[in-house]
């Protein structure tokens, strides 16, 4: 596996790339991806938000926010224009690290968005008060395809697809990139995938291996590098509400993380 070089620190920062991490299927890594990705960056320097836009609030509960104490969530910031996303962002213990975060208030907004006048811009446009802040903006979608994904994927510049090495892992992912491809087409042209991301991978199963070589077959260089391990450190650490960076710094899933950081950058998908 290359290794990637150590992104140069930033003279200054923003206006931010945003990303969404996207997958219908749940159970693939999408909020670990989130959380740790963002740590990885903000611990080479770089300024990160992290969008938990799943009415589970996976997200926020990962970084120690408790979601029913909340008074306002990304939710207000979507559909009460009064509502500066800057009020709602929450600092987290990881330095450069903050968090817009979510609770079960945003399963109304599917719904309630239906009714509004560009009802897919709405979360770019809530973005935009904060994204000059920061140098990346990390979106944790839902696992779904419904109007809170396209809200992310419209707000997006790239989009992160995190597969699980299994079996089925492909399945669905036509349909993804099919409404990556509409989104493009309708409402967004500046939208591109910027990888996938095998993750939960067990190198001592020939399956796994067979599920990497087959995602490679079907996607080529999009495919990131970096893959990312199957351990118990990710749900322990989440159990813990920190980063794994933070939580097991030296393990080799912290480092997977740093990894990935660093080939974002590499690419050129990030500051
Ligand atoms: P999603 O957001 O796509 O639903 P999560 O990131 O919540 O997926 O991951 C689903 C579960 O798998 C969580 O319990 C998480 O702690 C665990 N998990 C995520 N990544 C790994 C990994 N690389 N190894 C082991 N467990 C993982
Ligand atoms: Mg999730």
């Amino acid at each position: 596996m290359p290794d990637f070089p150590q992104p140069p620190p930033l003279a200054s920062h923003g206006p931010a790339r945003i990303i969404a991490m996207c997958n219908q299927k749940g159970g693939v890594g999408k909020t670990t991806t989130t959380i740790n990705l963002g740590a990885a960056l903000a611990e080479a320097g770089r300024r990160v938000l992290l969008v938990d836009f799943d009415p589970q609030g996976a997200l926020s509960v990962g970084l120690g926010i408790n979601p029913h104490e909340l008074e306002t969530t990304v939710y207000n910031v979507l559909m009460d224009r009064s509502v500066d996303a800057r009020a709602v962002v929450q600092r987290t213990a990881v330095a450069g690290l903050d968090v817009l975060p979510a609770n079960i208030d945003l399963s109304a907004a599917e719904v309630q968005l239906v009714g509004e006048v560009a009802r897919e811009m709405v979360l770019a446009r809530a973005l935009r008060t904060v994204s000059d802040d920061y140098d990346v903006v990390l979106i944790d979608c839902q696992p779904s395809l419904g109007l809170l994904a396209v809200n992310a994927l419209t707000a997006a510049h790239g989009v992160i697809i995190p597969l699980e090495c299994e079996f089925f892992a492909l399945r669905g992912v036509a349909l993804l990139v099919e409404t990556i491809e509409k989104v493009q087409d309708r409402l967004n042209p500046r939208l591109e995938i910027d990888g996938i991301l095998a993750t939960m991978y067990d190198g001592r199963t020939l399956h796994s291996r067979e599920v990497v070589a087959r995602v490679v077959d079907a996607f080529g260089d999009l495919v990131f590098h970096t893959v990312i391990g199957r351990t118990v450190k990710f749900p322990d650490a989440t159990v813990a509400a920190e980063p794994i960076t933070v939580y097991a710094s030296t393990h080799a899933g912290a480092e997977a993380y740093r990894q990935l950081a660093r080939e974002l950058v590499a690419r050129g998908d990030a500051a």
